[in-house]
């Protein structure tokens, strides 16, 4: 019998509406706990409420301690796979940095609900269970963390969520979903080439995220040279581009040896280097921006705030930015 260990955080699935004034509150009690009947016999679920967040609330420490406790389920070699339910607003990048700093030898699927527990046509119950049986499953070991959502499959890396209310939100724009839950059968049609595992400790390093836009100045960039930050990402414009304006601001970071990651603001697609004009991807590359093709903005974040950790070594980081 496979023994899966489920870690609440909070968020919408742990929350619900409270029918007179109709806004959404954590409850008191974990709404999901009375639902272990849903798995028969067939598995022995041990829950745990770690954290009890609304997701806008996590952090890279939050974070931390998820990943540390789920080191330690993995060196007990008593657990078999690992749910984790979360808020949907950051699930992406929790499920991200643990993608990045567990070493996954064992299931780690992260889910959540975008309808509370007690209003009509809630999906909290059922992407647990979804998720719960994709823990159960051997193929979704060595995959790189998972977020099932709405009977889809995601690996943790390129998922995000496109919709703010509805339950079909989580998508992989590029790439799509690597499997589905149907009925009771998981099945994957694809994975990742290949995954990643940065061990850390620690998260202490400063790292903002900008989004360019038309007309964007360097003011911005300068202003974080002043303020001690240990490197920046910048959502460019369409393959990899940013304002003229904005290239001051660029080289005085570049100048205090500040590593800046670009991805792109557009949905689909990846960042490259390609145009070769003032702003363009090309000349960016050549001053020393990194690229980080398939990311999104706030995953390059979290990748980088990680692999500070290790090194602030230029080349390095362009190394771990290649895709993958
Ligand atoms: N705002 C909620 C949260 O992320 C949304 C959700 O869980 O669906 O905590």
């Amino acid at each position: 019998m496979k023994h899966i260990l489920i870690l609440h955080t909070g968020g919408t699935i742990s929350m619900s509406t409270d029918q007179s004034t109709g806004v959404v509150k954590p409850s008191s009690e974990h709404p999901l706990n009375e639902y272990s009947y849903m798995f028969d016999k067939e598995v022995r679920l041990t829950e745990e409420d770690i954290l009890q967040l609304p997701s806008p609330h996590m952090t890279p420490e939050h974070m931390l301690i998820v990943k540390k406790r789920i080191d330690a389920a993995i060196r007990s070699k008593e657990i078999d796979g690992v749910v984790i339910t979360h808020g949907t607003d950051t699930l992406e990048e929790t499920a991200y940095f643990l993608d990045l700093t567990v070493e996954s030898v064992i299931p780690i699927v992260l889910t959540g609900a975008m309808r509370p527990t007690n209003e009509i046509g809630s999906d909290g119950v059922r992407n647990l269970q979804s998720a719960v049986w994709t823990a159960m499953s051997d193929n979704a070991a060595e995959k790189g963390v998972l977020v099932v959502m709405n009977e889809e499959i995601h690996a943790a890396r390129y998922v995000t969520k496109t919709h703010t209310t509805n339950v079909a939100t989580f998508r992989t724009p590029t790439f799509g979903p690597i499997g589905i839950v149907s009925k009771k059968e998981v099945m994957f049609f694809q994975k990742l080439i290949k995954t990643e595992y940065f061990p850390i400790e620690q998260v202490t390093k400063t790292v903002p995220l900008l989004t360019a836009y038309a007309g964007m100045s360097g003011a911005f960039l300068e202003a974080l040279a002043q303020t001690g930050i240990d490197g920046v990402v910048i959502e460019a414009l369409g393959a990899g581009n940013l304002p003229p304006a904005t290239l001051n601001g660029i080289q005085l970071l570049l100048d205090q040896n500040i590593p800046i990651v670009l991805t792109s603001r557009a949905f689909n697609g990846i960042a490259q280097d390609i145009y070769d004009y003032e702003g363009g991807g090309k000349q960016l590359k050549n001053a020393g921006v990194i690229f980080a093709p398939g990311l999104s903005g706030p995953k390059a974040r979290l990748k980088l705030l990680i692999i500070l950790e290790k090194s602030s070594n230029h080349d390095y980081i362009s190394e771990v930015f290649e895709i993958t």
